[in-house]
C-alpha cells in the first residue's frame, strides 16, 4: 500500500516519517510521492528531477502559489518509527519537515477548486552542503518550474509566517605593528594593543531594529574570533578580530560592507571581507502575499537565519516559511511535532488557497 494523500495529514506525516530519507537517500520517498501524486492528484502535471518530484496545475488562475518542502532529514538517531504520545508525534523529520510536506501533499490531492494555480516542489538534499541542494539544481535545470507570485516553504516556523531573512558578512579587522623583545618593548609597536580601539567601537555600537512590512529585523555587529600573539616574551606585530555583521534585508551586501568600514573609520587597521550572503526582503506587500498574511491572522515575524526562502527572494518571488513544526526542535533526538499544529496549518492554508 502506497501513500494515501487524502488521509488525515497527521496520518500522512507518520507515513512519510516512517520512510527513512537521510540526505542523498531520498529515492524511495520520491518514488512513493511521485506514484501517489500521479494517481491521486490527476489535475497536476507531475515530473521527476533526480530525487525531486514537481507537480503543477494549469487552471489559468491570476496568481500562482508555490509550495516547497524538502524530503530529506538529518541522520536518524534511533528515533524511527514515529510514535504519538500526549498529542505529540515523535521521530526524525516530524518537525523538519515531513509534517509540512504532508500538509502540502494533502492539499494538492484534496483542493478541488483552488483560487490560485499551485506548484508543488518536493526536493532532496536540503540538510547538507548547498552545492547538493535539490532546489538549486531545479533552479539551474528547470527554472520555469520556479515561477510564482508567492513561495511557501513548509519549514518549521511554530505557526508563524516567517518572512525574509537577514544577511550576513564576516570581516577580518587586522592591526599591524613591529615585533620586538618584550624586555625592550619601546623598540616594538604592539598590534594587539591596537585592537583595543576596535573592541571599544564594537561594545559601543548601537544596532538598528528595522521594521519592514511588519517584520522587525534586529541587526547585530559582533566580534566572533580574535587572533594574535607570538610568544610570552615577544611584542606581536599582527593581530586581528573577526567581526560578523547580521544585517536587515534593506541593506545590500555592498551597503553592509560600507557600513562596517564606516564603523571602524579612522582606526589604524585594515579590513578584509571573507564571507557574505545577502538577506531577503519579506516582500509581503504583493496581493497574493498580503492575503496569506491576512489568512494567518497577521501572525508574521522576521526570519533570522538563512534558509531556502532566500533563493526565492533572489528570484524576485515573495517567500515565507510556514510549517507546523517547531524550529527549536529540528535536528534533535527528541524531535517532535504537535499534531494539533498539523491540523491548524492545513486549515489555514486550505482557507488561503480557496479564498
Ligand atoms: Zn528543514
Amino acid at each position: 500500500m502506497g501513500l494515501d494523500l487524502r488521509a488525515d495529514p497527521i496520518a500522512l506525516t507518520a507515513a512519510l516519517v516512517d520512510i527513512p530519507s537521510e540526505s542523498r537517500h531520498e529515492r524511495r520517498i520520491a518514488d512513493e510521492i511521485e506514484a501517489a501524486l500521479r494517481v491521486q492528484a490527476p489535475h497536476f502535471e507531475v515530473i521527476r528531477n533526480g530525487d525531486a518530484v514537481l507537480a503543477r496545475t494549469h487552471l489559468g488562475r491570476p496568481s500562482r502559489v508555490l509550495l516547497a518542502g524538502h524530503t530529506d532529514t538529518v541522520p536518524v538517531a534511533d528515533n524511527l518509527p514515529s510514535r504519538v504520545e500526549d498529542g505529540l508525534m515523535y521521530g526524525c523529520g516530524t518537525s523538519d519537515m515531513k509534517s509540512g510536506d504532508a500538509v502540502f501533499l494533502h492539499l494538492a490531492a484534496t483542493l478541488a477548486e483552488p483560487t490560485h494555480d499551485i506548484t508543488l516542489v518536493m526536493y532532496d538534499c536540503e540538510e547538507i552542503e548547498s552545492s547538493a541542494n535539490g532546489l538549486g539544481r531545479i533552479e539551474r535545470e528547470l527554472p520555469d518550474w520556479l515561477t510564482a507570485d508567492v513561495a511557501i516553504l513548509g519549514e518549521p516556523s511554530g505557526g508563524f509566517i516567517e518572512a525574509g531573512c537577514q544577511g550576513t558578512i564576516r570581516v577580518v579587522v587586522s592591526a599591524a605593528g613591529t615585533r620586538a623583545h618584550s624586555a625592550r618593548s619601546w623598540l616594538g609597536d604592539n598590534a594587539i594593543h591596537k585592537l583595543g580601539a576596535v573592541l571599544d567601537r564594537l561594545s559601543r555600537y548601537a544596532a538598528r531594529s528595522v521594521d519592514i512590512d511588519g517584520c522587525v529585523y534586529r541587526e547585530g555587529l559582533s566580534a566572533v574570533r580574535i587572533d594574535g600573539g607570538i610568544a610570552g616574551n615577544v611584542i606581536p606585530d599582527a593581530a586581528s578580530v573577526t567581526v560578523n555583521f547580521r544585517f536587515a534585508p534593506d541593506r545590500s551586501i555592498d551597503q553592509a560592507v560600507a557600513h562596517v568600514y564606516e564603523v571602524f573609520d579612522g582606526l589604524n587597521v585594515s579590513l578584509e571581507v571573507t564571507d557574505a550572503a545577502a538577506g531577503a526582503l519579506p516582500g509581503l506587500t504583493n496581493p497574493a502575499a498580503a492575503s496569506l498574511v491576512a489568512a494567518a491572522g497577521g501572525q508574521v515575524r522576521a526570519k533570522y537565519g538563512w534558509t531556502d526562502v532566500s533563493r526565492f527572494a533572489a528570484l524576485g518571488i515573495a517567500a515565507v516559511n510556514y510549517g507546523p513544526g517547531d524550529p527549536n526542535l529540528a535536528h534533535k533526538v527528541d524531535e517532535h511535532v504537535d499534531i494539533a499544529a498539523i491540523t491548524a496549518t492545513t486549515d489555514m492554508l486550505r482557507a488561503y488557497l480557496t479564498a
